[in-house]
């Protein structure tokens, strides 16, 4: 098929040849037609598969007739990270070349004085996390009963990063009369229970075995001792010669560290994680896309749909908790039918961990021995641990894809859940401030109201003085810390229907749960 049998007009077909693409994938195929005639479309896709395009050309094309009003945009896309969301406004700019349409980009972790400016001016693509997007909404910024097309974006990373309170809110304010797009990775229950609610008479469309592998990347295990990791790691990255990685760990103060020692060692290398500000977060990317940085050490803050060209190799310096990061982590090299490689550090613990990778891609992945370096014996191999514990999904070892209980419910990323249910007349903690992904972490019990530096929270750059969840942050923290029985998970009271039966179960996990989970 060619994109000129999709109806699309000629200044988007003129946008896509200028960027080089000869047809459709086949999410845009299948998705381009229903968006343009208007219905709901519940799509599982990973990103790599063309998915922003597939919604972003045929919302172009509607949008393109008609004018958006003063601080009533008109249509919505929220995304999990700044970085996706960055990434989609980039593209929504490219096809939308030459139709003159107002994109504003609205994440946390920036000033929003400007952000209002330009709603206030009128914008036709809101593109924006969740948790700015209530701010926003609280603050009399913005109104919504002009949207005509609301997209959530990576819905199962959304669960992932217990946004999804913050998604019902805003699809309640939201005009009933709407085109809804939705799209997710994998489709466990509770995304489709979830896709229920929200979307009418959806088209379903759906690409790809949700966890495949591309096949142009080559993955190895490397089995070490938790002390070789970094050795093993520098080994390799010489070995090899790559000229540019990603490597993920599971820990953001490990980010941190393993920047400093491959500086020590000569290697080019910056960090990504969710607590650092978001200025510094963009330099890093930018410097990493440039080519001005060789090594991105990162959590999985960049494990989803990061496009960047031309990255030699992932390592995955921490087996992930979850199956499914694994298969995102590597899929940010062997892009665009590049070679890619991927390397993941096991432990003697790992092997669980390792065992749920292997199910759930089904196929073994072959070991890659580095070196000259030492044979450990069990003993040693199990020393220096880090004092965490297991992602309760690990405790189990997970069904096949398909399977009715393939996903438990998430609990990375939320305050360490308390053994007790909440209290009805207890606010949670944390529900307020969860508004994106940077006060995710950043309200994590452990830190105690502090940073790891020792700053209190409220000086923070970050916490611009205008955000009014920020201003309750610290109260809520103080709350959180002291709280022995009210928190569930996240959800608080919040806790969608979906999920209610599950409270028990929930708080049941909670001694599993580790306090140091990042993304
Ligand atoms: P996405 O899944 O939207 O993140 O897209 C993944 C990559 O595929 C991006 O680099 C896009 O620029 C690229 N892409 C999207 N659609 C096409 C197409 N029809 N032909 C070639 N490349 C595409």
């Amino acid at each position: 098929m060619l994109f000129s049998e999709l109806g699309l007009k000629p200044e988007i077909l003129a946008a896509l040849e200028a960027r080089g693409y000869k047809e459709p994938t086949p999410i845009q195929e299948l998705a381009i037609p229903y968006v343009l005639m208007g219905r709901d479309v519940l799509g599982c896709a990973q990103t790599g598969t063309g998915k922003t395009a597939g919604f972003a050309l045929p919302m172009i094309e509607i949008l393109s007739s008609g004018k958006a009003k003063a601080r009533m945009p008109r249509s919505i896309i929220l995304e999990p990270t700044r970085e996706l969301a960055a990434q989609v406004a980039e593209n929504f700019a490219v096809y939308g070349k030459g139709l003159n349409l107002s994109i504003a980009l609205l994440t946390g972790g920036q000033g929003m004085e400007e952000q209002i400016k330009k709603l206030e001016r009128g914008v036709d693509v809101l593109i924006v996390t969740p948790g700015r997007m209530l701010d926003l909404h609280e603050r009399g910024n913005v109104m919504l009963h002009d949207i005509k097309i609301f997209v959530i974006d990576e819905a199962d990373r959304m669960l992932d990063m217990g946004f999804i309170p913050d998604i019902e809110k805003i699809a309640n304010i939201l005009p009933k009369l709407r085109q809804t797009l939705f799209f997710s990775a994998t489709m466990p229950n509770e995304i489709k229970k979830l896709a229920d609610k929200f979307l009418m008479n959806p088209r379903e469309i759906s690409v790809d075995a949700p966890a495949t592998t591309a096949t142009t990347v080559e993955q190895f295990i490397v089995k070490v001792g938790f002390k070789q990791k970094r050795e093993a790691l520098r080994a390799i990255l010489r070995s090899q010669e790559f000229k540019s990685a990603f490597v993920f760990c599971n820990r953001k103060k490990d980010i941190d560290i393993l920047v400093d020692s491959l500086k020590r060692h000569g290697f080019s290398a910056a960090g990504l994680h969710g607590d650092m500000v978001q200025t510094k977060r963009n330099e890093a990317l930018d410097s990493f896309k440039k080519g001005e940085i060789a090594f991105l050490i990162c959590s999985d803050v960049a494990a989803r749909g990061l496009d960047i060209k031309g990255v030699d190799a992932v390592f995955n310096f921490d087996v992930p908790f979850d199956a499914d990061s694994y298969v995102h982590r590597i899929g940010r090299t062997g892009r665009a039918g590049a070679d890619g490689k991927a390397f993941t550090f096991v432990t003697t613990d790992d092997e669980k961990l390792l065992q749920n990778i292997v199910t759930l891609i089904k196929k073994e992945i072959a070991e890659f021995k580095v070196e000259g370096l030492a044979e450990l014996s069990a003993q040693e191999a199990s020393q220096h641990k880090p004092h965490f514990k297991t992602h309760p999904r690990s405790q189990n070892s997970r069904p096949a894809r398909g399977g009715d209980n393939r996903r438990t419910p998430r609990t990375k990323n939320r305050s360490e859940p308390s053994a007790e249910p909440a209290q009805d007349n207890q606010r949670a903690p944390l529900a307020d401030s969860r508004r994106d992904e940077s006060r995710l972490h950043e309200s994590r019990p452990y830190e105690s109201g502090r940073d790891r530096g020792g700053r209190n929270q409220n000086q923070r750059p970050y916490h611009a003085a205008s955000d009014r969840h920020d201003q309750n942050r610290s109260q809520n923290m103080a709350q959180s810390n002291n709280d022995t029985g009210s928190s569930v998970v996240g959800f608080g009271d919040d806790l969608p229907a979906f999920l209610r039966g599950t409270r028990q179960k929930m708080a049941s996990l909670a001694p599993m749960i580790s306090k140091e989970k990042i993304v």
